[in-house]
């Protein structure tokens, strides 16, 4: 195993999930978003997966804009299609009425 970056001597048990540093028992910084070497990769680490989910977001709303018009678009089609079908039966478009 290998040694705490800050204590020589003693094993390291665990890595700074920030900088891969190797820490003991006594320099893990326990934090919700996993173990650090300090409050400094802590926050780091928090700004950079905040950055990460902000990017993750903005992919999602930005990948169906294309499809929400083109599904916009598409309704309207619909709309002025069920439009013309409604108009041209029932004002008998060509003066026939089909169910009589
Ligand atoms: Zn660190
Ligand atoms: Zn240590």
């Amino acid at each position: 195993m290998e040694e705490c970056f800050f204590h020589t001597g003693r094993a390291a048990i665990i890595r700074c999930k920030q900088c891969g540093r190797p820490l003991c028992t006594d320099c893990r910084h326990i934090t919700p978003h996993g173990i650090f070497c300090g409050v400094d990769c802590g926050e780091r680490f928090e700004v950079f997966a905040m950055r990460a989910e902000e990017n993750e977001e903005k992919r999602k709303r930005g990948m169906p804009r294309w499809l929400f018009s083109f599904l916009k678009f598409l309704g309207i089609v619909i709309c002025l299609c069920v439009l013309y079908v409604i108009l041209h039966h029932f004002m008998g478009g060509g003066g026939r009425v089909r169910w009589r």
